[in-house]
């Protein structure tokens, strides 16, 4: 789709307001709307965002950062492939925007330009991902006492399914609308707690999609008088909400999948296990992309369902890294990995961007992935000296410590850059200091209603 294509369809639909969407480094949606009258320039120069938004955390305070005061100004520039009219806003469309500079470069802490440059370097090795973020989120009713689960349904009990059953027609047909395939639907673990799950594609498009899709449940549930809530632990006492991350690696026809290996016993080919050995390596810092808020850390426990330690298994939910029994009949394209410490609280082209950038280390490296770190039990299960023994390590169980070993983590610094690297360092710090500090009513209302 290009630009004259975009003006077409906004007219056609009677669009008055187009949003320019982006993720900032706090994990948080924001943007803003030209009318369409002014669209064929905005769409060519951009809508102008004063370069502090990428200093600014998850409770609006502005961080301290070199170069991100309140001079200077870079462009927010949409994808005219990312066009489409919002189901669920009268009159409006949304488009997901790239951060350039006044002169029309990729801006260094642009998110989206940094799963584009993964993707980039993926493509140098001959390879491309495919991924689909598999969110879990909770309805919530306000009562006079605040905001309660919608319901105490059981796991996947048809009495959930009955419950939600308006807002989930609702969110299908609206995910449908901005062709978003949806896959499956059930009523999960956690009270009011749901999963719609769907269909991969290639990564800008997946990441482009979660932001789509938290968008979209937000709307269709607050139409119905709920509101959708992404946060990691929405209650302390509930299950967590994960946004667990499946890929697949293919060739650059898109032809064959690349994971794929029917002789080997873990169904898995050299470079599939090449490519997890990475990620796995990389692991305790790259959950500081993936699971990036104080409350992310209230999920990412032992036998939660979440993983906590880096080691892989097949089908074993407890894994970081859960090797996916393949479909009968299907079992090369359904190929695929879960990379279970992930949430919504991320931004989804950091977390996306970490991910390829963490496999393909595993490539180049042509790291061996190891089988000391095969879980086929319950991490939490093994005797703490032999986990220890056999290198399975407890993933960060703070904030503070993934953003320490992300700092420490060359490879995934060089590839943000230095102006990415230093605003989310900066951003995601704050953020560890003012919940850290704070009670945990503090911590619950600002992740419930800001995710
Ligand atoms: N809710 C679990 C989590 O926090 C995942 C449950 C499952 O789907 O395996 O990741
Ligand atoms: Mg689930």
């Amino acid at each position: 789709m290009d630009a004259a294509e975009v003006c077409r369809l906004a007219e056609e639909a009677a669009v008055r307001l187009v949003r320019f969407l982006y993720c900032d480094n706090g994990g948080i949606i924001r943007g803003k709307s030209t009318h369409r009258h002014a669209l064929p320039e905005r769409l060519a120069a951009g809508i102008g965002l004063t370069v502090a938004m990428q200093a600014m955390n998850a409770l609006d305070q502005l961080q301290p950062v070199e170069g991100f005061g309140p001079v200077g100004e870079i462009r927010l520039v949409p994808d005219p492939a990312s066009f489409r009219v919002l189901p669920y806003a009268p009159h409006q469309a949304a488009m997901l925007a790239d951060m350039h500079t006044l002169d029309g470069q990729p801006w260094g802490a642009c998110p989206r330009s940094f799963l584009k440059r993964a993707i980039a370097a993926a493509d140098a090795l001959g390879v491309q991902v495919q991924a689909a973020f598999e969110p879990e989120w909770t309805l919530a009713v306000r009562t006079d006492e605040g905001y309660r689960p919608l319901d105490e349904s059981l796991c996947f009990s048809s009495i959930g399914m009955l419950t939600a059953q308006a807002v989930i027609a609702d969110l299908v047909d609206a995910l449908q609308a901005q062709a978003i395939e949806v896959e499956q639907y059930y009523p999960e673990l956690g009270h009011g707690q749901q999963e719609l799950s769907i269909r991969h594609t290639d990564a800008l498009l997946a990441a482009d999609n979660q932001i789509r899709y938290r968008e979209t449940v937000r709307a269709v549930a607050w139409q119905h008088g709920y509101l959708a809530s992404f946060a990691p632990k929405p209650w302390p006492n509930q299950a967590g909400n994960g946004a667990h991350l499946h890929w697949s690696v293919w060739d650059r026809t898109g032809q064959t999948n690349l994971l794929y290996d029917p002789t080997h016993p873990t169904g898995l080919s050299r470079l599939g296990r090449q490519f997890v050995a990475g990620v796995l390596d990389h692991l305790p810092a790259l959950v500081a992309l993936t699971c990036p808020s104080y409350n992310s850390y209230h999920r990412l426990r032992p036998q939660s369902w979440s993983s906590a330690f880096t080691c892989w298994g097949l089908d074993n939910r407890e894994a970081a890294v859960r090797v996916v029994s393949t479909l009968r009949g299907r079992e090369m394209p359904s190929t695929n990995l879960e990379l279970k410490p992930s949430d919504n609280t991320c931004n989804p082209y950091l977390a996306l961007g970490g991910l390829i950038v963490a496999g393909l280390d595993g490539l180049r490296r042509e790291l061996e992935l190891d089988d000391a770190l095969r879980a086929d039990v319950d991490p939490a299960t093994i005797p703490e000296v032999e986990r220890e023994a056999r290198g399975i390590r407890r993933l960060p169980d703070t904030l503070d410590a993934a953003l320490d070993a992300l700092e420490r983590d060359a490879v995934l610094m060089d590839a943000l850059g230095d102006l990415l690297a230093r605003s989310y360092l900066a951003v995601r710090r704050s953020e560890w200091r003012a919940f850290s500090t704070a009670d945990a009513a503090f911590e619950q209302r600002h992740h419930f209603f800001k995710y």
